[in-house]
């Protein structure tokens, strides 16, 4: 297996890489404002405004301009800092510090890349620092060999928000849209905001808990599930990498109790947020101590042990926020402060790259006599 690629503190990489990522970020974040209908999320439209987006273009710009200042200081190598800036003074010159947001019109379809950008810029400001001061494997970095394969991942289900959106939202309103739900949901949301927002985790985690174990017990789903489990670096990115027919069939179920219940604005806001950030801490490279919280709420330990790769540990910690469900269920493992030796699947050619990962499961019979039951059965 290929070595991850370290990443040497205080040399000037690190602030390189900064500099040229957050200048690809600028230049990128330019056709947003110039086809604001195709590329950004209307839903998302309505809680920033043009304005802010352009301060936060120019922060942007000045951050990766400083880091690569930063960088040459440090390492005395030109390479990264001409980089980052070249790539900032093409933003500049392309209309970075004027362009202006205009009049949207509603559009039929549109790509979620505001989104894609605000929330990679979000997740790494979190994220990369806890890897790099707090990690747990402390010899891999986001550059190890798959990483680009994961990126597809994020970079996919961001831009495609609208069609996940719909499909996942779809089975909900088809099968209880028609029941009345009015007096239910005046009941929730007359609920004081922690309640409400307590009950929106569990009736989630809980659905969520069955439509994941279902994608293990299932030799055909699981086909579609290893995807997720076929990470053998476990970092915040390494979270984003999961089949579409997975997400569409776990996020549908999630959303029925979401659609049914009908919490408040306020609530389900939180909840996304919410969800959007623990999803991504949990597959975390990070061993930061929780202490009795991890008890309460599920931590990158718990769900590490979830990604065993050790077919002993198979079929334990299902449920994403809450460790209760699987304590209730009889599927919880949390042996003190030991982590599983490695994560990925058993099984030695497993396809690598999105459009591979994305086949693979479609291209056998469930009736296949090749599909290993046993590796999968009592996931
Ligand atoms: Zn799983
Ligand atoms: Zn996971």
């Amino acid at each position: 297996m290929q070595q991850p690629q370290r990443l040497q503190i205080g040399k000037g990489q690190i602030s390189g890489y900064i500099s040229i990522f957050l200048s690809i970020l600028a230049l990128v974040s330019i056709v947003c404002f110039v086809f604001p209908e195709k590329l950004t999320t209307p839903e998302f439209r309505e809680i920033y405004t043009a304005q802010s987006m352009q301060l936060l273009l120019k922060v942007v710009i000045v951050a990766s301009f400083i880091f690569a200042l930063i960088s040459l200081l440090l390492s005395k190598r030109v390479k990264w800092a001409l980089i980052g800036s070249g790539i900032s003074a093409a933003a500049v010159a392309l209309g970075a510090f004027t362009v202006e947001g205009s009049a949207v019109q509603k559009s039929g379809w549109y790509f979620g890349l505001d989104w894609m950008l605000l929330d990679i810029l979000l997740m790494t400001l979190i994220f990369i620092p806890i890897e790099l001061f707090f990690p747990k494997n402390t010899g891999q970095t986001k550059f190890h060999s798959e990483w680009r394969t994961d990126l597809v991942y994020f970079v996919i289900s961001h831009l495609f928000i609208q069609f996940f959106g719909i499909i996942t939202q779809k089975p909900a309103i088809v099968f209880f849209g028609w029941i009345g739900l009015d007096q239910v949901h005046g009941w929730i949301q007359q609920l004081p905001f922690v309640v409400a927002l307590l009950l929106a985790f569990f009736a989630t985690d809980f659905f969520q808990y069955w439509a994941h174990r279902i994608f293990h017990n299932h030799v055909y789903l699981w086909r579609f599930h290893s995807v997720h489990h076929s990470t053998q670096h476990m970092d915040w990115l390494a979270g984003s990498r999961t089949h579409f027919i997975d997400i569409f069939f776990t996020r549908a179920m999630t959303f029925i109790p979401l659609y049914v219940l009908g919490f408040s604005h306020a609530v389900f806001n939180t909840y996304i947020i919410f969800i959007a950030v623990h999803a991504v801490l949990i597959h975390a490279n990070t061993r930061i101590n929780f202490g009795f919280l991890k008890y309460i709420i599920t931590t990158p330990q718990y769900h590490h042990w979830h990604h065993c790769e050790d077919p002993k540990y198979y079929g334990k910690n299902f449920a994403s926020i809450f460790p209760f469900i699987d304590k209730i269920f009889g599927t919880y493992y949390l042996p003190g402060n030991t982590w599983p030796e490695g994560t990925g699947v058993h099984e030695s050619q497993y396809p690598k790259g999105f459009i591979r990962q994305t086949i693979y499961p479609f291209t056998k019979s469930p009736f296949d006599n090749n599909l290993k039951m046993e590796d999968r059965s009592n996931r």
